[in-house]
Order: C-alpha cells, then structure tokens, then sequence
C-alpha cells in the first residue's frame, strides 16, 4: 500500500505521514474569524483540508480520524461589525449585537461550506466556549517565565523559547527588522505578543486575574488544539497568511506550555487565491462571497471543483474561463451517469492510480484528470470516483435532475439558465462602455438557435425556456 506523503512546511520537504496513533488521525485547521461572510479565498483551506479529510478516513477508518476546526468569536473585527450595527439603529446591547453577529455568521459559514461539500469537521469549537482553558494555559506560561503580565495584558516572552522562527525560517532580528512587530510601553520586547488584553466598557470581557479582559488570536487555537487533540497531533492546516505570525506564536506557546509534547508533527499551508496578482481580503476590497457565486447559479460543486484543480502549494486564480470549462465536464459527467445508482462509499475502493495521485501530497488535479481522461468509459466508476472527491454528491445530482427536467418541460429558471443569463448580461454591459455589440448579438443567435426566448432590458436579462428546446446546442453554450 503506497503511503501518504504530505508537504511539510516546518522542514520545507514532502515526508511519509506516519500517525502518532493510526486508531486516532488528528487534525486542527484554523477556522473563520465569523464576523462576515466567507469569500472564495476562505472556502480554500475548507476544500483542500476536506480532501486530505476524506482520505484519511479512507486509509485509517472513518472512526479513526478526528478533524477539528474552530470559530474564532471573540474579535475586534466582530466588535466593530456589531458597533456598526448598533451605530446605524440596530436595537440592543452590544452583546446582543456580537451574539447575534457570530450565530449568524456561523450559520452563513455552514450553508456556504455544505453548499461546496465539505463535510463537516468532527468538532467546530468556538473560542468563547474555552476561555477558562485560555486563562489556564497563560497561568502555566507565566509560571515558567515564558509570559508575563503588565498593564492589564498578558504577553509572551518572545526570546524565552529558542525555537522561534523555526517553522516560518525567520530569525527574531529580521522579524525586527521586518517591523512586522507593534511596539508598546509595557512590552518588554517589541517581538512580545499579547495572549491576553484588557476590554473597556462594553466590549466583550471575562474575569481573569490580569483583569476584565479577552485573549489574544493566537492562544485560542493552542487551548482548543490541546483540549480536543492533545499535546501532540498529527496535522496542523491553515492558510500560508498564517505561518507566520499565528502559526509560529501557536508553536511557541504550546511548545512552551507542554514541553514534551511537540505540538503538530505536520505543518500544511494552502496557497491563496489571487485577484490579479494579490491575495483575496476582505482588508484589501478585492474579494467575493462563496454566496456571491451560488447566488449567480454557479453550482457548489462546480467552485469545487474550479478550487480543487490547482495543486494546493500554488497560488490560484478565479477566471471565468475555469468556471465555464468545468461546467462542461460537469455536465458532461452528469449525464453520463444520469440513471445510476452510485456505490455504498463503505464498499466503495478507488483505482490506485487515482489514490495515488491523492496520497502524493493531494495531487487532486492529477486525480481528476485521471478521471476525465480514462474512467468516461465506465460511468459507474466516474460517479463512484467524482463522489469520493465530494464532487457529485446526493444534492449536487438532485439540482441537476430538477434542472434537467425544468429544461425539458420548458419551466422555470435553472442554474444553466442563470448561469447564460448572466454571461449574456455581463457582455451587454460591457458592450454598453465599447459600444460593440458583435459578441452580444452572437450569444442570442446562438440561444435563439437553441430554442430559448431571449428577453433584455434595463433590469437585466432573462432566457426563457422555448417548445423546441435543444438541449444538446444548450449545453454546448455552457
Ligand atoms: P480568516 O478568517 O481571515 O482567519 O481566514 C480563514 C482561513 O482562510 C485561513 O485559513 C486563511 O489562511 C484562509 N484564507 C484567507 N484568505 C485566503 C485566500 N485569499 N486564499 C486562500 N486562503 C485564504
Ligand atoms: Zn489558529
């Protein structure tokens, strides 16, 4: 059996992944800030880790693997939402409003992420649910020299643990250097960072013996890793923005608070989808929502699958072309296997050209190309595969069923139909500022020759399912 083999970004080499226990997989991703909903870049991580989650549970056992992610609910970006709220009207306290804001955030997170089939993690802790854990580990590090208290805040003594840099191949001077660090009266050391701080008035508070206060980011997700994975896990999974500084400070506390344990064994960082050349923010404008896209028509599995195709190490970038690309050989798939029953998952064993595709360091685009290029021939083995992948689940076949049969009947609107409604929108509007309407007038013949009325005007663009509907000439428009 071929091993698992995973990019390390601790000792920058592709390793065996050896578990510390094979009857008990464990891994932590660091989860949403929930205080917006989340845009593509955030559905990143979710996807690449949700893989690497169906293949564990494939190799060890789907009750030999525990996957924890969390909601990070305690903020200033939360808090400056619910102030914002309250400031334009929103009636209660300022508790309410950040209550109010992270239930619904977290439920927008769930919808967003179920929608592009991720499953859901074993355990999705939120920050406030372990503050007591919080305070508990910043005692232990006080009591070590490793922390120390001043002005209400509690920080990390930064040069106490010899190590730091290690996973982000930084040295402490050039992180000075760098200026990545905010200076402060009451730090010892610029490079000290907060693991607690004290909240004013109405902002969110506990007791602690610094004083009413919160913690700092990175302390959650060294209390929550160590409450639900122990000491030691196996896999430690997040964006490449957070090597450094989050990871490295999760690193350095937890190394620091439980010596002999080693934290995680891998460090795995996805690349970040791009805009242009920089990455996807919400701090830099430049983004979208993962319900941006749904709401537009583009199915889950197809922004699935668009995410899925570049190898995790490498930045990527949303195109229209990408999308449109595998639209088509969704569609394609889909009416392959239209009438069949897939596979019980239990009974279910991939080709081992296809695993192993999967086990080096998730080569998810080799994956799928092995499933375009060679298992068309068999359908039952291209739904069985395209499932395994989390494409083409009970959901996803459902819409397109419906979709099919509103198509045939000429009834109702359509993901497809969404989908040619706002292509042709977006050309009109484009040829609106060039004042050439060739490609305009090109998609309504093609349409028109595919039997679908097409109506425009100001409010936009509607396709209206024709008697003559030609499905083969409306898909090859897709
Ligand atoms: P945040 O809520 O900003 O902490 O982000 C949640 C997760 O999304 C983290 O794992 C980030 O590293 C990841 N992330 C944020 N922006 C991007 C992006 N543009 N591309 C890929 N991953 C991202
Ligand atoms: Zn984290």
């Amino acid at each position: 059996m071929t091993t698992i083999r995973l990019h390390n970004s601790k000792t920058r080499k592709k390793e065996d992944f050896l578990p510390i226990d094979a009857k008990n997989v464990r891994m932590y991703v660091c989860g949403p800030t929930v205080y917006d909903r989340a845009h593509l870049g955030n559905a990143r991580p979710v996807l690449v880790f949700d893989v690497l989650y169906r293949l564990l549970r494939h190799e060890y056992g789907a009750d030999h693997v525990t996957y924890v992610r969390n909601f990070t609910d305690v903020d200033d970006k939360i808090n400056a939402e619910a102030l914002r709220r309250q400031k334009a009207g929103a009636p209660g306290t300022l508790e309410d409003l950040i209550h109010e804001r992270t239930e619904e955030t977290i439920a927008w997170y769930h919808a967003d992420m179920d929608a592009i089939g991720a499953l859901r993690p074993n355990h999705e802790p939120r920050a406030t649910a372990y503050i007591g854990q919080m305070i508990a580990m910043i005692e232990g590090l006080i009591a070590k020299d490793h922390a120390y208290a001043a002005e209400g805040h509690a920080l990390f003594r930064v040069r106490s643990y010899a190590q730091y840099g290690a996973l982000s191949g930084r040295s402490v001077d050039d992180m000075i250097a760098g200026a990545r660090v905010e200076v402060a009266p009451f730090k010892e050391d610029p490079m000290d960072f907060v693991l607690w701080k004290p909240s004013s008035g109405e902002e969110p508070g506990w007791d602690s013996p610094w004083g009413k206060g919160r913690p700092g980011w990175h302390i959650e997700c060294s209390a929550m890793s160590y409450e639900l994975l122990g000491e030691s896990f196996d896999i430690h999974g997040g964006g490449l923005d957070l090597q450094f500084p989050h990871h490295e400070n999760e690193l350095a506390q937890s190394s620091c608070a439980h010596p002999h344990g080693g934290f995680a064994n891998i460090w795995m960082h996805n690349e970040m989808l791009q805009v242009e050349g920089k990455k996807m923010s919400k701090s830099l404008g430049n983004f979208f929502t993962v319900r941006d896209l749904l709401d537009k028509g583009v199915p889950g599995e197809v922004i699935r699958f668009v995410m899925l195709s570049t190898h995790y190490r490498k930045p990527i970038d949303w195109t229209d072309k990408k999308r449109e690309d595998v639209e088509k050989t969704l569609a394609r798939w889909h009416e392959l296997t239209f009438d069949l029953d897939a596979t019980d998952p239990n009974e279910f064993e991939p080709r081992k050209d296809f695993l192993d595709a999967l086990k080096n360091d998730l080569n998810i685009h080799l994956a799928l190309t092995i499933l375009n290029s060679s298992i068309s021939s068999n359908p039952q083995s291209l739904l069985d595969h395209a499932r395994f992948l989390g494409l083409m689940n009970d959901t996803a076949r459902a819409a397109r069923k419906a979709d099919t049969l509103s198509i045939a009947s000429g009834s109702g609107p359509s993901a497809q139909f969404a989908s040619l409604a706002n292509r042709l929108d977006r050309l009109r509007k484009d040829a609106l500022i060039t004042m050439n309407f060739c490609e305009v007038d090109a998609l309504k013949k093609s349409l028109q020759e595919a039997g679908i009325e097409v109506r425009m005007s100001k409010l936009g663009v509607e396709l209206i399912a024709g008697p003559n509907l030609d499905r083969s000439k409306l898909e090859a428009l897709l």
